[in-house]
């Protein structure tokens, strides 16, 4: 069976070299949906709670909220990083508290310091499902990615394979150990 947890992520962007309004910088809300297979666990009666995976996609994701997302080649990335640099808030800012871990993939570096994520493909619908993907698919059994941003929306499904250990009393990932490390539920 699936869970299923959905959230809003607020970007700006643009597609650099498009031919279309979009090659302009601009901003949206998109809305993220993770679909999450595995078993029932019968200890709590669902797959997941959607809680929790919403906290381990968003310790990540948020790298995007509120953030800018530019191609690498974009000549507006280094012309933006120039006036924040200029402005000393290049490297973080007081007031900039909201902050994901620095992440790095084959697809998108996360600058949190100064709400910047440095994109290799353009940051279409469904160039952000690919980089999703790439970002959580070690940390969550994930089925179906569904990305909407105005009027686009893409969508993708993967094949799960392994089933995650999840503590009988909470439902969240089981530690290493074999200890819950939300409640504490030791395993016999
Ligand atoms: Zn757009
Ligand atoms: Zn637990």
């Amino acid at each position: 069976m699936r869970s299923i947890t959905t959230f809003d992520i607020q970007y700006a962007h643009r597609f650099y070299r498009f031919q279309g309004e979009a090659q302009y910088l601009h901003g949206h809300t998109g809305v993220l949906t993770i679909e999450v297979e595995d078993s029932v666990n019968p200890g709590v009666n669902m797959v997941f709670p959607c809680n929790e995976i919403q906290k381990t996609a968003w310790a990540v994701l948020k790298n995007f909220d509120h953030a800018l997302v530019l191609r690498e080649d974009d000549p507006l990335l280094p012309a933006i990083l120039g006036v924040y640099e200029q402005q000393g808030i290049k490297n973080g800012a007081p007031t900039n508290q909201m902050k994901g871990e620095a992440f790095k993939t084959e697809l998108c570096t996360a600058y949190p310091d100064c709400r910047l994520v440095v994109t290799k493909e353009t940051m279409t619908v469904e160039g952000m499902i690919k980089m999703v993907y790439e970002l959580l698919k070690d940390k969550l059994n994930i089925a179906k990615l569904t990305f909407t941003s105005g009027v686009n929306a893409a969508s993708q499904e993967y094949q799960t394979s392994k089933s995650i250990d999840r503590c009988p009393r909470c439902g969240i990932t089981m530690g290493a150990d074999g200890v819950c490390p939300k409640c504490g539920y030791k395993k016999k």
